[in-house]
């Protein structure tokens, strides 16, 4: 039975929640402070996080932090706070989804299933990718690609959304902070800068797929 760590400070919320997802088949846990979150996951190794932003001890992005150093566990923030540099922020720091508060719980349940589907199987390190947000350093079967923060950033969204296509304006709405100074050109550049870096590390790598007229995917290597 999969496991999900619940991080919420409102037990009303926390415990709706824990019965939906019970009700859906999943062991639950849940934590009410974010100071002991780290150790946790490290002794337990929950199948996924339901990381609430705001809580007492330690906050969502500092845990986010502190689990991506040790662990790809997926998380799903859940925040009430909407703007879009906290979404950036999270997506910075390796969260895989996120959910704005007020929810339904029917939907965190859909959601929760969605990442575990998309994420199982086959992790980052199973494409001879390492990727550390903090310092945004990615690397390729060991070679560091020495990347800029927006091929990071881009190669980080696509990495933890494999096989889906993005537009890319879609690309441009969840990379950039100010869309005004880009266009859709500027991400096609930042791509193909981003997939020669990946070429050097790897000779014939297509790990990143564009598609024609649509966008571009993260397709990672089967078997
Ligand atoms: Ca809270």
């Amino acid at each position: 039975m999969q496991q999900i760590l619940i991080v919420e400070d409102e037990a009303r919320l926390a415990s709706i929640l824990a019965d939906y997802l019970q009700v859906a088949g999943f062991a639950t846990h849940w934590l009410d402070e974010g100071g002991g979150v780290a150790a946790w996951v490290r002794e337990e190794r929950p199948d996924l996080i339901l990381l609430d932003l705001m809580l007492p001890g330690r906050d969502g992005m500092e845990i986010c932090k502190d689990v991506r150093a040790f662990s790809t566990v997926p998380i799903i923030m859940v925040t009430a706070r909407v703007e879009e540099i906290d979404r950036l922020l999270g997506l910075e720091l390796g969260a895989d989804d996120y959910i704005c508060k007020p929810f339904s719980p029917r939907e965190v349940v859909a959601r929760v299933k969605a990442v575990l589907r998309r994420t199982s199987g086959q992790t980052p390190q199973d494409q001879g990718l390492a990727l550390d947000p903090p310092t945004m350093r990615a690397s390729l079967d060991g070679c560091n690609l020495d990347l800029t923060a927006v091929e990071f950033k881009l190669l980080a969204f696509l990495l933890a959304r494999p096989g889906q296509i993005f537009s890319r304006d879609q690309l441009m709405e969840r990379i950039y902070a100010d869309q005004r100074i880009v266009n859709d050109r500027t991400i096609d550049s930042h791509i193909k800068k981003l997939r020669r870096k990946m070429e050097q590390a790897r000779p014939g790598c297509d790990l990143i797929r564009s598609v024609y007229s649509v966008g571009y995917k993260f397709e990672p290597d089967q078997g």
